[in-house]
């Protein structure tokens, strides 16, 4: 896709710290990482999210894995968090598929600053879901 960054990197027209190639598949490390190695896994196919079709998390899975055991055997992570944002309102910003790996370190556990404070009513959204 002609404006698309990812599929740049792809095409090898803008440049990338490559860390991992498969043929439906590659890996990258993220310019504003969230954590060291902070990568993204990307389809190698032109597409705008994760949900746009059923197949493209089980094409990204086997990539997502070998970057995760990349990470904690080169980096020293002793976890990940995988992530992908599928929509505007997730904070997606670039519209080509991409699944976030970061590996996490025992300093800086956690995930709990995501949490805004604000109450939940779990049986009401288990009513919606259910
Ligand atoms: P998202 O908010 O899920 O769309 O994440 C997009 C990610 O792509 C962000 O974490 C950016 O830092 C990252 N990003 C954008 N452009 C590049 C690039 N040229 N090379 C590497 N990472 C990039």
């Amino acid at each position: 896709m002609a404006d698309c960054v990812f599929c740049k990197i792809i095409d090898g027209e803008i440049p990338a710290r490559m860390i991992y190639e498969s043929e439906d598949a590659v890996a990258f490390l993220d310019l504003s990482p969230w954590q060291t190695g902070h990568s993204l896994v990307i389809p190698r196919r032109h597409v705008a999210d994760v949900l746009e079709d059923d197949t493209v998390l089980e094409t990204l899975a086997p990539t997502v894995v070998e970057v995760a055991k990349l990470l904690k055997s080169k980096l020293g992570a002793t976890a990940c968090n995988i992530i992908s944002n599928a929509g505007k309102d997730s904070g997606q910003e670039v519209f080509h598929a991409h699944v976030h790996v970061v590996p996490r370190y025992p300093d800086q556990p956690g995930l709990k600053h995501l949490r805004d404070g604000s109450e939940v009513d779990l049986d009401e959204v288990h009513a919606k879901l259910s």
